[in-house]
């Protein structure tokens, strides 16, 4: 880092004005936010201000050619106080990975981690303790620098911006089995947390929406009868009592709660197969009544079960069961991010 990040702090903090006991998910902004800027080659000192708009050159790449990336986690507080972070490296890595695809300067491990830490030191009060609420961390990346030239920028902002949220209830998805449109290519950035990744989303989960269902599962996008994601998360598909994820790829992104699913499901003596799942497989199962679960996975709402899918025109539904392996999963992985549970794979990280 260039020099220790500077602190200016918000006159007035506006908590009081937020009820914590009604919290939406990621619509509530905490104080105080993280900006740095990539300038002449090098990052520049990190900087805690209040959250506040930007202000950005109407040429500045990111609005013409999308060089735009994210990332998703959350922090927790347990019962003493203490702050937890869930794997936060993992973070890091993958938004290096997705900016190296984007032609985006690798953002340094002091600067986002440092700079997480502090802001969650300087915005502390903001993490919710409620059961079931976390403060939701958005790290993202783009292109500042101007012209109309379509060629990678020469400069970029990395801003951490908080949102204390409550539990991302979805309630039971309808999901419609993509047949024409697809998120990802091979050889694309479906990989990558790439904004425009998910504003190509956008329409087809529309059309979805318009004929009454939640949320698309996206299959390849050569012959739509592989199964991959389930809208931005990763999908599960448990036949009798084998747990199935697609291997990740160029189009399948891959997810940190989708790899501690699969770790904590093999340690629990669950089957699990990581291979690519075919949607008459699905259907032939849903048919014969070896279809017992499907369900997303991704940060936000850590494990989204699924009620049942559209295919061409069929609506099948999924069994209601007594214990499903997405509660028994769910409970196990946000026990070990709220240090409710031990945690043998070090996956938490404790701040003071
Ligand atoms: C973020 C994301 C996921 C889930 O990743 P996590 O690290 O588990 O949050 C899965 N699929 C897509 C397309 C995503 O954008």
């Amino acid at each position: 880092m260039k020099s220790n990040i500077e602190i200016q702090r918000i006159e007035k903090s506006k908590i009081d004005s937020v009820d914590f006991n009604n919290l939406p998910f990621g619509s509530v902004y905490s104080d105080h936010m993280l900006e740095c800027d990539f300038i002449d080659g090098e990052w520049q000192t990190p900087v805690i201000k209040p959250y506040a708009p930007i202000s950005l050159d109407p040429a500045a790449k990111i609005f013409h050619y999308g060089q735009s990336i994210f990332e998703g986690m959350k922090a927790y507080k347990d019962a003493d106080g203490s702050t937890m972070l869930f794997r936060p490296l993992e973070n890091h890595k993958r938004l290096n990975k997705s900016a190296e695809r984007l032609v985006i300067p690798a953002v340094p491990e002091d600067v986002f981690m440092e700079g997480l830490k502090k802001l969650l030191e300087v915005d502390n009060k903001w993490i919710p303790t409620n059961e079931g609420s976390s403060l939701y961390i958005r790290p993202f990346m783009f292109a500042s620098g101007i012209g109309f030239h379509a060629s990678p920028a020469n400069a970029y902002k990395f801003i951490i911006c908080t949102a204390p949220s409550g539990a991302y209830f979805s309630g039971k998805v309808k999901v419609l089995i993509e047949e024409k449109y697809a998120r990802a290519a091979n050889g694309g950035v479906g990989f990558a947390k790439a904004g425009g990744n998910y504003a190509a989303q956008f329409y087809p989960t529309q059309l979805a929406i318009e004929k009454g269902y939640n949320q698309v599962i996206w299959t390849d996008d050569n012959t739509h009868e592989y199964i991959e994601e389930a809208g931005a998360m990763n999908i599960f598909i448990r036949i009798n009592d084998t747990l199935i994820t697609s291997p990740t790829s160029d189009r399948i992104l891959d997810g940190i709660t989708r790899r501690s699913v699969i770790q904590i499901a093999e340690d629990m003596n669950i089957d699990v197969e990581v291979r690519k799942i075919t949607v008459s497989e699905v259907i032939a199962a849903a048919q014969s009544g070896s279809l017992k679960e499907m369900f997303g996975a991704g940060t936000a709402a850590v494990i989204s079960p699924i009620a049942g899918f559209g295919y061409q025109g069929s609506d099948y539904d999924l069994p209601e069961l007594e214990a499903p392996f997405a509660g028994t999963l769910k409970k196990a992985i946000t026990d070990i991010q709220t240090n409710q549970a031990e945690d043998p794979y070090g996956w938490r990280v404790i701040l003071k």
